[in-house]
């Protein structure tokens, strides 16, 4: 057991995913939790559910989330922590979009103990080729899965494949909003690929490849048969 967290167990795994928005990490990060078989922590997606569903904390984050800026990290790590109490993470936890800035990583430690085991993928994507990602996206506003209008268009279009809602751009995803969600990723998020180089087992991958490619060079990464 684990002397930050009792409940996390030594053995756990501990996958952080690292990468400016529309790297595809959301997307890895779910197939490879799936395939763990541990949760996946997406901040991202907790967050907006908590605005749909205009909890106090929803109501708190969204005129953070609306302009592209991060929401401060004491509503993060606070976040985080409750997630990782619950008895699903035992045996460990896939982390999308969390930590984004170095006090948050600091309390990820605080809560789950000493980085050096854990494998933290750093995804590299070209700036072009993220502005298409990120203006073609479409988004579930119901069960929030993504799609792209070219790279991965739903069967019918404008409609979620997954429960059948009407698919929309995220508002966030709107081009006047993402030139500051990575100016927020560049000056906030990728100075902890650096503190992260010499604390745990950092992993550069190249996102600029087909998805299924990318999974298995994961798989292989954290060590489990495809
Ligand atoms: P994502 O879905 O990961 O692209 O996150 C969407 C938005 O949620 C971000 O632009 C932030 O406003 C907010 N957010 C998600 N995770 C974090 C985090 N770890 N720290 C601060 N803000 C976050």
């Amino acid at each position: 057991m684990d002397a930050a967290n009792p409940r996390v167990g030594k053995d756990a795994v501990r996958v952080i995913f690292l990468g400016p928005p529309g790297a595809g990490k959301g997307t890895q990060a779910a197939r490879l939790a799936a395939h763990l078989k541990v949760p996946k922590i997406g901040t991202g997606e907790m967050l907006r559910t908590a605005i749909a569903k205009n909890t106090p904390l929803g109501q708190q984050v969204h005129p953070f989330m609306e302009t592209g800026n991060l929401v401060p990290d004491h509503l993060l790590v606070a976040l985080v922590r409750e997630r990782i109490a619950e008895p699903d993470c035992d045996r460990g936890f896939v982390c999308d979009g969390f930590p984004r800035t170095l006090a948050q990583a600091q309390g990820l430690e605080e809560m789950s103990g000493d980085p050096r085991a854990w494998v933290v993928f750093d995804f590299e994507v070209p700036r072009p080729e993220l502005m298409l990602r990120l203006s073609g996206r479409r988004w579930c506003p119901s069960c929030q899965a993504t799609f792209h209008l070219k790279n991965d268009p739903p069967k019918a279009p404008g409609v979620c494949d997954a429960c059948g809602t009407g698919l929309v751009q995220r508002e966030d995803d709107h081009e006047s909003v993402v030139a500051l969600r990575l100016r927020q990723y560049d000056e906030r998020t990728f100075p902890l690929i650096e503190y992260y180089r010499t604390r745990a087992r950092m992993i550069p991958v190249d996102g600029y490849r087909p998805m299924d490619v990318v999974f298995r060079e994961l798989l292989q990464a954290v060590g489990v048969p495809a």
